[in-house]
């Protein structure tokens, strides 16, 4: 999907004249690649119609740079499809929130029940798991591998086969312990079958979750419209967790899932681990499906102001998708050196979060603080591009050599995993003839 929408708005980007040809030809390969990224059919002619009904009323009107303007266009459409509208239930401190978890089976389910967990524990919840899947043998066994490991308390039972019964002690028990996150897994079938949704409908009746969250593949394709409004119709979903994102996803289903459950997305999962979990931003999700950014004006920015025998390499290594921890210091640098204003990380893919308007001063700060634990990396540690090689004794020692925390090091090198997982997706950049002047 990125690829094909990036690739249309490029070929906008060289052609000579924006006429209504131009036009019309990009708007359709947007269209195709939304069609096979799988988002229905209704919303993508939808975005095609609103787009092109706001381009007729430009026409005419002077000083419009068309090309910017579409791809602006673009990204509010995708942007609209992904607001649900609404925000999703959050729960409270110190008060029972009820979340019960539904999906296929082999979602993610049960692995992202314990990662929503782990991460509300880390901001001050006390959450709890509770194994209402009597239908996959070992299912219980799962949960409370995830939960020890996770250090959250887990309920479930080998013996009771009634999955209502298991909820309701489970959510019971744990509200007396003054857990004030309860969280229900439940099970799932291979098919969307009436006896798994009456399972649910029965669940949720009991339990009364104060949130449904429906959990999906991000690889099911096609299928997403249809399975997401199917669970939508037996409870009440009220948000969307998008999983196996590191995958060769193509996102368009997460579009599909926001339609036909009327909910956000509020997280996605990026890996099998518990932390790999990240909070859901529509305007970045967009502006990583219609070509990111400004990766042009980021490389025209640089080119300004450093030397071009200095920057060459770093340019080359964005254009390549492949960003070194090294080659974030550097652009950190270049944020220093023009000042804030320049916003010169806001153009790169996932910068727009790195960089909230009004809260420059601060980021600077950040920026800097992130630079000193840099610093204290060795030289293998900044040239590397595998994630494997940052290990917990690893990041102890640059904690330490920086005076700062582990939990800093975590945080930098989760920023850094995002940007460049951002930038890998942009590859196709390279081939639909973005340059980088080569004058040595
Ligand atoms: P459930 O049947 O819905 O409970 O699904 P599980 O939680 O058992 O997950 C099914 C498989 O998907 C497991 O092998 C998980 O490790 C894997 N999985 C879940 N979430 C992610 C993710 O975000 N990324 C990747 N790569 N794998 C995931
Ligand atoms: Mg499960």
């Amino acid at each position: 999907l990125q690829g094909s929408i990036i690739g249309a708005l490029q070929q906008l980007q060289h052609a000579t004249i924006v006429d209504d040809k131009v036009v019309n030809e990009c708007l359709n390969e947007i269209t195709r690649a939304l069609l096979q990224a799988d988002v229905q059919f209704k919303l993508v002619r939808d975005m095609q119609t609103n787009i092109k009904n706001v381009l007729a009323t430009q026409y005419g009107s002077a000083g419009h740079d068309k090309r910017n303007n579409i791809k602006k266009l673009v990204c509010n459409e995708l942007c609209k499809i992904l607001d649900s509208g609404k925000p999703s239930f959050t729960p409270k401190k110190e008060k029972p929130s009820v979340v019960m978890f539904v999906g296929l089976q082999g979602s993610g389910k049960t692995t992202t029940c314990t990662k929503y967990a782990y991460y509300h524990q880390k901001k001050g919840w006390k959450p709890a798991l509770v194994c209402a899947d009597t239908f996959r043998a070992g299912a219980f066994d799962q949960l409370k591998q995830n939960a020890t490991k996770a250090k959250i308390p887990y309920y479930g039972s080998y013996m009771e086969s009634d999955p209502v019964k298991i909820a309701v002690d489970g959510v019971e028990r744990f509200k007396k312990e003054n857990r004030d996150l309860i969280i229900v897994d439940t099970s799932g079938r291979h098919k969307q079958e009436a006896a798994l949704f009456e399972e649910m409908r029965q669940i949720s009746e009991a339990t009364k979750p104060d949130l449904v969250i429906f959990v999906m593949d991000s690889s099911i394709g096609q299928a997403a419209f249809d399975q997401a409004r199917a669970f939508k119709q037996s409870v009440a979903v009220g948000a969307v967790i998008i999983t196996k994102m590191d995958g060769h996803a193509k996102g368009g289903g997460a579009l599909s899932a926001v339609a036909a459950t009327k909910s956000p997305v509020i997280f996605i999962g990026t890996g099998e681990h518990t932390d790999e979990f990240e909070e859901f931003n529509v305007k970045s999700f967009a502006e990583r499906l219609t070509g990111i950014g400004n990766l042009s004006g980021f490389v025209k920015k640089v080119q300004e102001v450093v030397p071009i025998d200095q920057h060459t390499e770093l340019l080359q290594k964005l254009l390549e998708g492949k960003l070194t921890l090294r080659n974030m210091y550097e652009i950190y640098q270049y944020n220093l050196e023009m000042g804030p204003t320049s916003q010169i990380l806001s153009m790169l893919p996932g910068g727009a979060e790195l960089m909230p308007k009004g809260e420059e001063k601060e980021q600077q700060r950040k920026i800097k603080r992130r630079m000193i634990l840099m610093d204290s990396m060795t030289k293998q540690e900044l040239d590397s591009t595998n994630p494997k090689l940052m290990n917990e004794s690893r990041m102890m020692r640059i904690a330490r050599g920086s005076g700062s925390q582990v939990k800093d090091v975590k945080e930098m090198l989760e920023e850094y995993k995002r940007m460049a997982n951002m930038l890998a997706n942009t590859k196709g950049l390279t081939k639909k003839g973005l340059k980088i002047p080569q004058n040595r």
